[in-house]
């Protein structure tokens, strides 16, 4: 199967990529008059879950494919490409809220280094938008005079100045991912995840075109508990103490979640590293070793904090967005707009709430949903945000 075959709905994408990779290989070959559909920096744009990184992570594994930079998927370049394990591809997400300068610097020094499958080097940045300035600076100079086989792909939500600096952007061409259509999601669980298509359609719809959101929903009943608990939300705001019980278990959700998938990552992390410590040593030297250890084990209980607080944000933004959804279903049944509702299994509860609420009021609700997102994105408590969101929904 084509290593873009996970690209759901991107057609026209697929399309420039194709023709990039293929351009690539006749460079490997040696024909320096066919560089022209590829280029050494790429930005993946697109809404959350649209693909970003599992685009950049295709392109990457096709430009390491063996059969003329066609990405088939099958031959050994590509399948180490996309098992992550292809010597010539790094990766590169935050470990905290943004990615520093140092990790940008250490990646930027070895992507400098030639191909070691004669190919080309592959530098995946994902969530580019969370670069520091600093590391963005020191990324804009590799960008600037880039290693005649070296490239980098950065994916970021759009390339809009917030998200990438303007430099960064000039020097790069953009391939803009759509938000997939629900049919499309919905054909891509039941082909290659072999999910029942009823699922799969709702799955679909209720996931808003968030593909790994879509196939979490389809094969997990703790992610369907989470959502089932956000939606039921409107219906429990029924006074000021509701909506202040009503922030706290939202948040305590978001927190639970993000802990559960931090306790095994972390837990593996740490023993890894105090194997590769030897820890437990007791020979001459062990005392100065472990002085070092300590050091060490305290850098990734830092690292891992971070990544927790992350995950946590990160969780209670797919609860908004959930929340979001039911919203903006009470508008379109107010307006019976021709379109569908997201949330089909609480469509009796919104159509409801159409009846009851004025659309200014429905509106004001998707509006506080939206603005409690953006004050969390601004670094605002997620308590103190949720809260007044709460009783914004409650008041209307
Ligand atoms: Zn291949």
């Amino acid at each position: 199967m084509s290593v873009f075959a996970d690209l759901v709905g991107q057609d026209e994408a697929v399309e420039t990529l194709s023709r990039a990779a293929a351009s690539a290989a006749r460079v490997v070959q040696g024909d320096t008059t066919s560089g022209g559909a590829m280029t050494h920096a790429w930005i993946f744009t697109g809404p959350p879950g649209s693909g970003r990184s599992v685009a950049a992570r295709a392109f990457a594994a096709a430009l390491q494919c063996q059969r003329d930079g066609i990405g088939c998927g099958e031959c050994h370049g590509c399948r180490t490409a996309l098992g992550g394990t292809h010597a010539d591809i790094r990766f590169v997400a935050p470990e905290g809220l943004s990615i520093s300068v140092n990790e940008m610097r250490a990646l930027v020094l070895r992507a400098a280094s030639a191909p070691s499958g004669g190919r080309w080097q592959a530098v995946v940045i994902e969530d580019a938008d969370r670069l520091t300035e600093a590391a963005g600076n020191a990324l804009l100079k590799a960008i600037e005079e880039p290693p005649p086989r070296t490239v980098f792909l950065l994916c970021t939500p759009s390339t809009h100045p917030d998200d990438i600096s303007v430099t960064i952007r000039s020097r790069c061409r953009v391939v803009p991912l759509r938000q997939p259509p629900a049919e499309a999601v919905a054909e891509s669980l039941v082909r290659r995840d072999g999910i029942a298509p009823d699922v799969a359609t709702w799955a679909a719809a209720a996931a808003q075109g968030h593909v790994g959101q879509a196939r979490l929903l389809a094969k997990d009943s703790d992610a369907r508990t989470r959502r089932d608990a956000v939606l039921a939300v409107p219906r429990r705001l029924t006074g000021v103490g509701a909506c202040f019980d009503a922030a706290a278990a939202l948040i305590a959700a978001a927190e639970a979640e993000a802990g559960t998938a931090a306790a095994e990552n972390d837990g593996s992390e740490r023993a890894a590293l105090e194997q590769a410590l030897g820890a437990g040593g007791t020979g001459r030297g062990a005392t100065g070793a472990m002085r070092g250890a300590a050091g060490q084990i305290k850098e990734l209980e830092k690292r891992q904090k971070s990544r927790l607080t992350r995950g946590q944000r990160d969780a209670l933004d797919r609860a908004l967005v959930d929340l979001a959804g039911f919203y903006r279903d009470v508008l379109i049944t107010t307006w019976r707009a021709p379109v569908g509702v997201v949330h089909t299994d609480t469509a009796a509860q919104s159509a409801a709430a159409a009846q009851k609420w004025s659309p200014e009021s429905t509106l004001r609700r998707l509006e506080a949903v939206l603005a409690c997102r953006v004050a969390i994105e601004q670094n605002v408590k997620p308590k103190i945000a949720v809260e007044a969101m709460m009783l914004n929904l409650w008041r209307g």
